[in-house]
């Protein structure tokens, strides 16, 4: 069997979402799990974690809806909200909470039968970030029209660069948002991680954690915090050679040895999802040594000089990111962002499912394709 694979630990997510929570211990926090939890699978996640969470948070109907499909109970907010009238109804009947961020949704809220209450009704206000939400002057409005259709509103915004915490935006959208809140019964909701590790948290809010529940900050300087990497990228050496200084390696012969060098090469190439724009000197850990990428990622090998990597053989193991060589450092190397590295990995490699201890409190068996295995 290809050796390659991504191994998730689901006890590492369970625990970067207490971490999320102790950074807001009078908020309530949804786990963002949207894009099958950043590349770490959808439903395996939302079960290590829906005993623990009062909420989760994806982008669209079809992705709670798989969630649904396999089972999972705990309401789960839209974040890019609904595309039509009648998503938004299917969206309520499946006990989802939906973000709106725009006034011809809330015109779809007369289209329901009437005395319809929606579960969960949020309404996304754009505070400066300039993608999606009310304007800070229609909040009034979109408030009173939307407050008789749901018994919880939740008055959202989304900042734009809290991973830059030197730049001002993030403290402009805070206040911007928070001065043109109007009175009334509802909550709020302004951080997703950065923000979580960067702003206090209010009685009366809901966080978004996304990327640190899969065990990374997204900040240059992170604070200390106990995350753990939840996702190890492995695979294997599949062969060995000797290449003369002078001679290259890979598509367009690129790489061009430098000396007389060592090349191993490893079965998991951009189709597996690892960048193909990657540059030659991005780290590759074999046997615990970081090695150079050499020459063009193909679409299923890689190519690394392990020239200084110690006695290398057929077999020995790699990780391509995991904890032992964070996706924050390969990503940095190439100028990536690292949520891409995390969510690009495709559905070719083989997912292991390292099981949490309660593991008996959700269902176990494999859920995307048959492949598909559970370690414990
Ligand atoms: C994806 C998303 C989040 C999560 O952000 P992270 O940086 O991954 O924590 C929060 N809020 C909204 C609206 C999102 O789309």
């Amino acid at each position: 069997m290809r050796p390659t694979r991504v191994e998730i630990d689901l006890s590492a997510i369970q625990s970067n979402y207490r971490t999320a929570c102790l950074l807001a211990p009078r908020s309530r926090n949804l786990a963002v799990i949207k894009a099958n939890a950043y590349g770490h699978g959808g439903v395996m996640t939302a079960r290590a974690l829906e005993s623990q969470v009062p909420a989760f948070a994806v982008a669209f109907l079809e992705e709670a809806l798989e969630l649904r499909a396999a089972g999972i109970t705990k309401p789960i907010l839209l974040l890019e909200g609904v595309f039509n009238a009648g998503d938004l109804r299917e969206a309520i009947t499946r006990d989802c909470w939906v973000m709106l961020h725009g006034t011809h949704q809330l015109d779809w809220l007369d289209l329901l039968p009437a005395k319809t209450k929606l579960p969960g009704l949020w309404l996304k206000v754009d505070s400066g970030m300039h993608r999606l939400g009310f304007t800070l002057a229609e909040i009034p409005a979109a408030c009173a029209k939307a407050a008789p259709y749901t018994d919880r509103l939740v008055i959202a915004t989304h900042f734009a660069s809290a991973d830059e915490p030197d730049k001002p935006q993030t403290r402009q959208q805070e206040s911007q948002f928070l001065s043109h809140l109007p009175d009334g019964p509802f909550e709020i909701s302004l951080n997703n991680s950065a923000g979580l590790q960067l702003r206090q948290s209010r009685g009366d809010e809901w966080g978004r954690a996304g990327f640190m529940l899969y065990g990374y900050s997204p900040l240059p300087a992170p604070p200390a915090l106990p995350l753990e990497p939840a996702m190890t990228f492995k695979s294997a050496v599949m062969a060995i050679r000797r290449v003369a200084a002078g001679e290259t390696v890979g598509y367009g012969g690129v790489w061009q040895a430098q000396r007389d060098s060592l090349i191993a090469t490893i079965p998991c190439g951009y189709a597996d999802g690892y960048p193909q724009t990657a540059r030659a000197g991005t780290p590759i850990l074999i046997n615990g040594h970081r090695a150079p990428l050499a020459g063009r990622v193909s679409m299923d090998m890689i190519t690394v000089d392990v020239t200084d990597a110690g006695t290398v053989k057929i077999g020995d193991p790699v990780q391509l990111w995991g904890p032992d060589l964070p996706a924050t450092e390969v990503a940095a190397h190439n100028n990536y962002n690292p949520y891409e590295l995390l969510t690009r990995v495709s559905a070719r490699p083989q997912r292991v499912y390292r099981q949490p201890p309660d593991a008996q409190s959700y269902k176990s068996d494999t859920v995307r394709g048959e492949e598909d295995a559970v370690i414990s």
